[in-house]
């Protein structure tokens, strides 16, 4: 039977062809499964009942169904693993700030860039998400909202697991069709996707039409460093990744984030501090630090406060824009792909 969930407004209409409607009703399905938590067709009241007969017969509403949920103590943050049909899990990640709800999506089950401080590498990768996957993560996530307080998702981060770029077709699609108005209607200008820097795909990016925000994992302001923390520097090195950013930045003039994660007595240092100035000067960009969030199964610790300042402070003085990453979510494992491999440890010791 046809999936028709995450099917765009044109896909639902060539769907719905046989059954002989007229065009609207495809539009009142997609209010349905997108912005009015449906489930089932009997629940799309304003169809003909004899047409929900039919496309109950005929098609099906893949939702993912929630394997986890975990929440903070402070109650503020959400994590949800969610599973689909072929029993693949990802996680997504709900922040109620204080400017507004704002989800972190993943694009990949697992991921093979192979960072040596991130949890999501661990286990590789399973397989690309499709658009219509990542788009359930947002869905599932504004319906929660909706219940609970009548909330919406206002902004949305591609940072979870997976490297958005490595999925490029998938996650483009999906923030177009989030942004349609019979979907979420979400403004490009609240979406930000984060990479580790996919060169050809940045200008790629830039080109698309989608005037979204760019963050670019840095972790490190020389190859040397680079190399040894995040293997793909290997096949695309530092100057490559600035110059793509900075390319990123001027076209679309969105000022780019360059991501820092701090690591104690690797990358926090004065020298490295000074060398990341150097790098990015005169640029439209800013750094946030992230201190970085320990992962059990790599020996990577979190500098002392000090450092941390200390670091945020020569940036500051030298006029680069720089904030440090509050954390959230701590105590619930909220760091990237941390909930996912409990699972698949649990699952692998059954
Ligand atoms: N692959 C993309 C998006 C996923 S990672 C990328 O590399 O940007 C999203 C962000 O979380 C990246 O900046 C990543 O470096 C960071 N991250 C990964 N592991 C982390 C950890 N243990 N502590 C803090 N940040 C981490």
């Amino acid at each position: 039977m046809a999936d028709i969930f995450g099917l765009s407004l044109p896909e639902l209409q060539d769907v719905l062809e046989p059954f002989q409607v007229p065009k609207y009703r495809a539009r009142q399905v997609a209010e349905w499964l997108y912005q009015r938590g449906a489930q089932s067709f009997g629940e799309m009241t304003n169809l003909p009942k004899t047409l929900r007969v039919r496309l109950n017969e005929e098609l099906s509403i893949g939702r993912p169904s929630a394997a986890g949920r975990l929440d903070s103590v402070d109650g503020r943050t959400t994590k949800l693993l969610l599973e689909f049909k072929d029993g693949t899990a990802v996680e997504t990640v709900l922040m109620r700030q204080p400017y507004g709800n704002s989800i972190c999506v993943s694009t990949q089950a697992g991921c093979n860039m192979g960072c040596a401080f991130c949890a999501s590498a661990l286990h590789g990768m399973t397989r690309n998400l499709t658009r219509n996957e990542i788009l359930a993560q947002a869905v599932v996530i504004n319906d929660m909202l909706r219940e609970e307080n009548g909330g919406k998702v206002d902004t949305v981060v591609i940072m979870g697991s997976g490297e958005p770029l490595m999925n490029y077709d998938n996650v483009l699609g999906f923030i177009r069709l989030l942004h349609e108005d019979y979907v979420l209607g979400l403004g490009y200008r609240n979406f930000t996707l984060s990479t580790s820097g996919i060169v050809p795909k940045m200008y790629d990016l830039a080109e698309a039409g989608v005037p979204i925000s760019l963050s670019v994992s840095l972790h490190a302001p020389n190859n040397e460093l680079r190399n040894r923390i995040m293997p793909i520097n290997r096949k695309f090195p530092l100057e490559d990744v600035v110059a793509a950013a900075r390319h990123y930045a001027e076209l679309t003039k969105r000022r780019v984030t360059y991501e820092y994660i701090l690591i104690d007595g690797l990358n926090d240092g004065e020298p490295q501090a000074k060398e990341l100035v150097k790098l990015l000067h005169g640029q439209l960009a800013s750094v946030n630090l992230i201190p970085i969030n320990p992962v059990r199964e790599r020996n990577l610790l979190r500098p002392s406060r000090v450092r941390i300042e200390s670091f945020e402070h020569y940036l500051a003085a030298h006029k680069v824009v720089v904030t440090v990453r509050r954390e959230m979510g701590a105590d619930i494992q909220a760091a990237c792909g941390q909930l996912r491999n409990r699972h698949l440890e649990q699952e692998m010791q059954k």
